[in-house]
């Protein structure tokens, strides 16, 4: 049997097996993006999708491929499709002088994502300024607002914002070059370039940019970064002498960052934003939004209650209310409280454990084996670092229900089959390991302590 043969294969065994309308629903929109002698790439469209495969699949699929390839693969997954790239092309106002093909328009290192629009953005009182000014600089770039800079906690809003300027500003103009890339994505390309002598086309590609969107500095703060650093401090200059326009988002107010100063006080040149987290008022408003777009009713004692249990992370709450539309459209049940409490039951844990943090739980596991949070999220893989950085990510699973790739971002934007694999080891070395769950247990006694 040839490589491509091996998933379509899997699949026809799969589906003898599985409900029709389930194969349906959950196996044909899997793409095959990869395969080799060892590992299958599929690509699914988007988290929450990937997650209840997870949960629900994920034996039944490695079986299969095992069976008919008489092999061992390794399943290694990626997240797409569903948040297809918007067709730039049908943007462009008709007719303009100087039009640039769109494609060449967007420079980025990833696809922005066409849910990300101000029409989909909710405005409340907490995100008002970010809202504000994101959308002023979209509609005109500003030496006022140079650089728009954006920061506030995970979850919020700031890609969404971001991108949605990028959006914006590609429907509003015919010409502008936008780039769009996150500070990984031009860390990566930085090295990529020195690596193979092509500094010039580097530097010239982010030059070019009329708009340059910069996402999520602060992980250029962790670890050795600083040539990095002095990379985008040249073009930063560079673009801000010729008048550009630059917005970048971050998850700190620029001071606390621990980025180089010159770096820093550029950054804090222009205005400086923040988005606090949300009122239960917003979340309400924020559900409703995400319901309609998906044409689903939900009850107001249902919109409350989420807006009341769920934590301050948008992304959470969509990813509640993406298992509610599925749980409702498969069972045909329809959303009441109750269901919807049913749902959710072992997914939104009891309070106590919610109050426990990602960050509480780098700070005491990186107290207890004394080494330094930077360690945790750094890539070294010396292995008196791997193991508690994996105890770590375990623990963030456990203790604070967060999503894979939100893990892996929290650990220095690893990704999230790397989390997985993390927590699916240290599960098994608890089971086996005394020793090991002594040292868990002792860590969470830690946390429940830290928390009064
Ligand atoms: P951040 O970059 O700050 O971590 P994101 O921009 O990725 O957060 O937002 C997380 C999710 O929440 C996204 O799907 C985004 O569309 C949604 N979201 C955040 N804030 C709002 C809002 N005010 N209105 C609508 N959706 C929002
Ligand atoms: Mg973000």
């Amino acid at each position: 049997m040839t490589n491509s043969d091996v998933w379509k294969k899997s699949l026809e065994s799969i589906k003898g097996q599985i409900p029709n309308q389930h194969f349906n629903t959950w196996f044909k929109p899997i793409v095959v993006t990869g395969i080799n002698e060892t590992s299958l790439e599929l690509e699914v469209p988007n988290r929450f999708f990937l997650e209840w495969l997870k949960d629900h699949y994920l034996s039944l699929i490695q079986e299969a491929v095992t069976k008919v390839s008489q092999r061992e693969y390794s399943i290694v997954w990626r997240i797409g499709k569903a948040t297809a790239p918007r067709p730039f092309t049908t943007l462009l106002p008709p007719h303009q002088p100087m039009q640039i093909a769109a494609a060449e328009r967007v420079i980025t290192n990833t696809q922005l994502n066409s849910n990300y629009i101000f029409e989909n953005f909710v405005v409340g009182k907490d995100n008002q300024l970010a809202h504000a000014a994101c959308l002023a600089v979209a509609n005109q770039f500003s030496n006022k607002y140079n650089p728009l800079f954006v920061y506030g906690g995970v979850g919020l809003g700031k890609t969404h914002l971001l991108q949605a300027i990028g959006h914006k500003v590609i429907e509003r103009t015919a010409g502008s070059r936008i780039c769009y890339y996150t500070s990984e994505g031009f860390m990566n390309e930085f090295i990529n370039a020195i690596q193979r002598n092509k500094m010039d086309e580097f530097r010239n590609k982010f030059r070019r940019a009329d708009l340059l969107l910069i996402d999520d500095v602060q992980f250029w703060a962790v670890g050795g970064k600083e040539r990095t650093q002095e990379e985008f401090f040249h073009t930063f200059n560079a673009l801000y002498e010729a008048n550009k326009q630059i917005v970048i988002t971050s998850d700190k107010y620029p001071n606390d960052l621990g980025l180089e100063e010159r770096l820093r006080s550029r950054f804090a040149m222009g205005l400086i934003v923040d988005i606090q987290p949300p009122d239960t008022e917003t979340k309400m408003a924020i559900l409703q939004k995400k319901a309609l777009l998906e044409s689903v009713v939900l009850p107001d004692d249902v919109t409350h209650y989420l807006a009341s249990v769920g934590g301050s992370n948008i992304r959470e709450l969509e990813g509640y209310l993406a298992r509610i539309i599925a749980v409702s459209s498969l069972s045909g049940k329809e959303i009441t409280l109750l269901m919807v409490k049913e749902t959710l039951k072992n997914i939104i844990k009891d309070t106590k454990m919610k109050a426990i943090t990602i960050d509480n739980i780098q700070k005491t596991v990186a107290l207890f084996f004394n080494m330094n949070v930077a360690d945790l999220k750094s890539k070294r893989r010396l292995q008196k670092l791997v193991l508690p950085r994996q105890m770590a990510m375990y623990l963030v699973r456990e203790c604070c229900n967060s999503s894979f790739p939100e893990i892996g971002s929290a650990f220095g934007n690893k990704d999230h089959s790397t989390v997985i694999h993390a927590v699916n080891k240290i599960k098994t070395l608890l089971d086996k390991d005394a020793e090991q769950k002594r040292v868990i247990n002792t860590i969470k006694t830690l946390l429940e302590k830290e928390k009064k």
